[in-house]
């Protein structure tokens, strides 16, 4: 047990084992997404343990992140995926970072930063294919590839685009659609005699079930870290559950009827009821939902009265020792609350609910 009130269990070997599964099953190199902390699980510990276990690239949302693993001694191939300011952009490549080249203007900018500095800014077009995000239609892309060329100081080492629905429904429809305009834009400029190295479409859902989509480079997050690929498919046999979020009973009491509970008293005892207080509340990033559970005694048990910032109460079978495990996330007994329950239950998707998990409740990595 840990010695905090709540803190997360990474399991860096089942990261280890999901990347060597991913590898396996796709043959192909893997760029380990490991944006937003890498979903909350500790970007530094998730980029080593994917690099460690085989996975070629890393990349990132902000050039902050790509930064501070530089800094880290991180060296491996690095992608920005999202927009940098000129400073940033120097930076980005002063220490070799790969950018996002999605719009004439960051093409503008890349090259005159690249040029001021004497070096090459190499960049990844972005091809929006069906997602309204980064990138240039299909039918833009060569235009926007020669421009960049044409201004010097760039190299064009990887052409991507991003799935809009493909882990959420089954045979999505719109894949094939997406895969179709990105090979649009791969032809025209293989017609022109631009190829370039990195061509990478799948996350995770794509590179485990749409064969298809790999290319020569997949980019990989929820899967890594034992998200469930699929929102309708079962949690695949082949991957490992990396993370458990546990508390420990803060307190346990006998109240007697007609007692309320939290703020507002949405929860008036009924009886004598044993009420204990978790030490998690929505500051941790566990939301404010009527109807949240966690494990505790090896039983599901209802939290009652509103989830207050840094506690939550739970309605208890009998009195139990200070300190027992309460289990937010994982398995006691023949109970488990995984992450996909929890994102269902909250409405939201999976890493939204463990990339909210807030940075005062400490990571602990294991091994096993
Ligand atoms: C977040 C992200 C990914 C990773 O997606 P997963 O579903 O977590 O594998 C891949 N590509 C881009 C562009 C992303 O923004």
């Amino acid at each position: 047990m840990a010695d905090c009130p709540t803190w997360l269990e990474i399991n860096l070997s089942a990261i280890e084992h999901n990347t060597h599964q991913i590898l396996q099953r796709t043959g192909v190199p893997i760029m380990a997404v490991v944006k937003a902390d890498a979903y909350g699980y500790g970007a530094e510990k998730v980029a080593r343990a994917a690099l460690s276990a085989g996975a070629t690239w890393l990349a990132v949302a902000r050039f902050s992140e790509a930064l501070a693993l530089r800094q880290l001694g991180i060296m491996a191939p690095l992608l920005v995926f999202g927009m940098v300011t000129p400073p940033e952009a120097d930076a980005a490549i002063f220490h070799n970072v790969s950018l996002t080249l999605y719009s004439q203007e960051a093409a503008e900018l890349y090259a005159a930063r690249a040029r001021a500095l004497g070096k090459k800014a190499r960049v990844h077009l972005k091809v929006d294919t069906g997602m309204g995000r980064f990138g240039v239609l299909e039918e833009d892309a060569l235009f926007l590839a020669k421009q960049a060329l044409e201004l010097g100081g760039i190299e064009i080492e990887g052409i991507y685009s991003h799935f809009a629905n493909i882990d959420s429904i089954p045979k999505d429809p719109l894949a094939p659609i997406q895969l179709r305009r990105f090979q649009v834009a791969l032809e025209s400029l293989r017609d022109a005699g631009i190829d370039p190295l990195w061509k990478h479409f799948s996350n995770s859902a794509a590179a485990l079930g749409y064969p298809e989509t790999r290319f020569n480079l997949v980019r990989v997050g929820a899967a890594l870290l034992g998200i469930k690929p699929f929102y309708f498919e079962p949690f695949p046999d082949y991957l490992r559950r990396v993370v458990n979020w546990k508390a420990q009973l803060a307190s346990c009491r006998l109240l007697p009827p007609g007692w309320g509970i939290s703020y507002g008293h949405d929860y008036i005892t009924q009886r004598d009821e044993v009420i204990g207080v978790v030490p998690i509340g929505y500051g941790d990033g566990f939301r404010r939902h009527p109807t949240n559970e966690v494990l505790v005694d090896g039983l599901r048990v209802p939290v009652v009265g509103r989830v207050c910032v840094d506690l939550c109460m739970v309605r208890l079978t009998r009195l139990l020792p200070l300190g027992s495990e309460v289990i937010i996330l994982g398995e006691q007994g023949h109970e488990s609350i995984f992450i996909e329950n929890l994102a269902s239950r909250w409405g939201t998707s999976q890493a939204a609910v463990t990339t909210a998990i807030h940075q005062r409740v400490p990571r602990i990595y294991i091994r096993d």
